[in-house]
């Protein structure tokens, strides 16, 4: 595989870009195109020559978009293709207070949780540092540029905290003033709760917002959900949540899949009040999302609403998780899944 440029610092750049035999100040017009989302064809200021000469000997690291989404909401789903003929998604969603993308941190995902479409064909790898910030850089520049993303989470495709390395790579990378200098607090990591590594993320007091998918309050009810509950008990994660909370002064969210007959009942809400009580968290409650599967079957507004009035009842912060991008299989994997089942088809 050829060197990829992306993600490489202004210091390592320049000495690839001297070692073709190419002058210093080419570093900095490539690295300004890399910053921008913009590959070697787009490099505008260069002669046409050093633009094959960087594609004999680099990879610019930008992935190609495969399919783009667009839904009647505003939200945009892009299909990436990886250099390794991988597919991932990234999810651009509008809010009013900016524009938040969704990145995947894993081609797949070993965690298997049941009711998510990205552990279907299990882990195929890890995503590296500059295949996340490409899908910054990519979706930033498709949308205007500038600071068109102003917040990130990970929460797409795979396990962060499975990647650790990685995405504390990524986070320093996206978040270098120089590049496109996304701040700590904009960003949130979501993780099913691998708690050596909630311990262990807390030590780097970065200011993201952790967020746990909890999903069931019981051992009982998580385990039948969540395989990651035979490592680790409600108590123990919950606990490293509150510390990370403590240590970083962030507030613990925790999100959680409300499936109609499963965990929306009144000993539900007892169970998140033992847990939550006098604790600085808030609860998203996030509609179960079928994508066609039948699996497990999704609440009524009603019910939704009648399960957060149970929450408030119990002086617990909650709210509910906006839908967006129904229309264009907006939740996790469901694009992805999709896809690689119709090029099994094809072949
Ligand atoms: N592995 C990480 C991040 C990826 S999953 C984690 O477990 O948090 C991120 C979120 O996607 C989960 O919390 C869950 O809320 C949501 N999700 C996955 N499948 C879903 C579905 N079918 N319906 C609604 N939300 C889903």
């Amino acid at each position: 595989m050829k060197k990829v440029l992306l993600g490489l610092s202004e210091e390592e750049l320049t000495k690839e870009i001297l070692q073709i035999g190419e002058k210093a100040f080419r570093a900095k017009q490539i690295s300004g195109w890399l910053k921008k989302g913009i590959g070697f064809s787009g490099m505008k200021n260069l002669p046409a020559s050093l633009i094959e000469k960087l594609k004999e000997n680099f990879s610019d690291g930008f992935a190609e978009i495969d399919i783009k989404r667009v839904s009647t909401d505003g939200t945009i789903k892009y299909l990436f293709k990886l250099e390794d003929g991988c597919f991932i998604e990234s999810v651009l969603m509008h809010y009013e207070y900016g524009n938040t993308i969704c990145i995947s941190t894993q081609v797949g995902c070993a965690m298997a949780c049941a009711f998510c479409s990205s552990g279907e064909g299990g882990l195929i790898r890890n995503l590296m540092p500059h295949e996340m910030l490409a899908q910054v850089l990519q979706v930033n520049a498709d949308n205007g540029g500038g600071r068109s993303v102003t917040n990130i989470v990970l929460m797409g495709t795979g396990e962060p905290l499975a990647n650790y390395e990685n995405v504390m790579a990524f986070l320093h990378m996206v978040n270098d003033p120089e590049s496109i200098g996304v701040g700590m607090r904009n960003i949130s990591l979501s993780t099913c709760g691998i708690v050596p590594q909630i311990a262990r993320l807390a030590e780097e007091k970065l200011q993201i917002t952790l967020c746990l998918s909890l999903h069931a309050a019981t051992d009982e009810k998580r385990k039948k959900i969540m395989p990651i509950s035979a490592r680790f008990t409600v108590e123990e994660t919950v606990s490293a949540m509150k510390s990370y909370s403590q240590k970083t002064g962030r507030r613990i969210i925790i999100e959680y899949i409300l499936i109609k007959g499963f965990n929306m009942g009144k000993d539900d809400a007892d169970e998140l009040a033992k847990l939550f009580s006098g604790v600085k968290a808030h609860i998203n409650l996030i509609p179960y999302n079928d994508g066609g599967k039948g699996l497990f079957s999704s609440p009524s507004q009603n019910e939704v609403y009648a399960f957060m009035k149970l929450l408030t009842d119990r002086k617990i912060s909650s709210s509910v998780r906006r839908s967006l991008g129904r229309d264009i299989e907006g939740a996790c994997g469901q694009l992805r899944s999709k896809r690689s089942r119709e090029l099994t088809e094809e072949k």
